[in-house]
């Protein structure tokens, strides 16, 4: 392991160059963790300027280069301590018109992305008897929502493996947690095509008041994982407090 840093283990952040996976790599950062970033915009990434952090332009749904990608920040940094699983794509749609492509990508990165992390990093924390592994879920995975079937379908399935594993590794000291926020401000809508339902979301929302902060997400993730590790935090479920569904 390379001098810097030593004091604190490697965190690896996935979907890191915007909303809460950018947030959170700042508040770990902070926290003196170094880092592995991860996403496909490198520029982005690159322009957070955090020390200790090694910028990756990896697509999650690319198991072999993610791989890659741990096994350098390891070699650098020692092994991964933290995982957060957050990158993600919402493309909200009705499925008698929406494009099938649109289900496959949705399927592809927030089911197979948190997948590949995971299996990626599980083995070592399982040996090491020690680590954690952040899933970035939704209100979406616990209840359905208009125009959401599909994207509730992803984020329903993060729920049910997250548990699982958990139960699984429980007897390692590996703690698996979910979260799960309502409507947060971050890029997230601007990748739905429909017109009329992204005008519809951005109704609600701006009738919601004040939706939430990508900080109030990495600041339950920081909470969630500062926890010693005897305490698994299994899941938070937050949402903005004028938020009806
Ligand atoms: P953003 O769109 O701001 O961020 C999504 C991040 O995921 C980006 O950094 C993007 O990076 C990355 N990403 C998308 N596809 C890929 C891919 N194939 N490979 C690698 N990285 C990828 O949205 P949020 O911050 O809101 O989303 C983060 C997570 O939070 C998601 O899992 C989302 O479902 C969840 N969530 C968000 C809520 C909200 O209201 N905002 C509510 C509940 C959950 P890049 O494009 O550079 O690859």
């Amino acid at each position: 392991m390379a001098s810097e840093a030593k004091s604190k283990p490697l965190v690896v952040i996935t979907g890191a160059s915007s909303g809460i996976g950018e947030a959170c790599a700042r508040s770990f950062s902070q926290a003196g963790h170094p880092l592995l970033l991860i996403a496909r915009r490198l520029d982005r990434l690159e322009a957070l300027k955090l020390p200790n952090t090694i910028c990756s332009q990896v697509d999650v749904t690319d198991r072999p280069k993610l791989i890659e990608a741990i096994e350098k920040a390891v070699e650098k940094y020692g092994p991964v301590d933290c995982l957060v699983n957050n990158a993600g794509v919402m493309l909200l749609g009705k499925v008698q018109t929406q494009k099938p492509e649109e289900w496959q990508r949705m399927f592809n990165v927030n089911l197979m992305g948190v997948l590949n992390g995971t299996h990626a990093v599980l083995p070592s924390m399982i040996e090491r008897r020690t680590g954690t592994i952040v899933n970035i879920s939704s209100i979406a995975g616990r209840k359905t929502l208009p125009d959401h079937a599909v994207y509730c379908g992803t984020k329903f399935a993060v729920h049910a493996f997250t548990e699982q594993i958990r139960e699984e590794v429980a007897q390692y000291d590996v703690r698996l947690v979910n979260i799960a926020p309502g409507v947060v401000e971050t890029e997230l809508l601007s990748h739905s095509t429909d017109k009329k339902i992204v005008d519809d979301y951005k109704v609600w929302k701006a009738n919601m008041g004040q939706p939430m902060e990508s900080e109030d997400i990495s600041r339950c993730i920081m909470f969630a994982y500062e926890q010693p590790q005897r305490v698994c935090i299994r899941e938070i479920l937050v949402c903005p407090t004028r938020q009806d569904k």
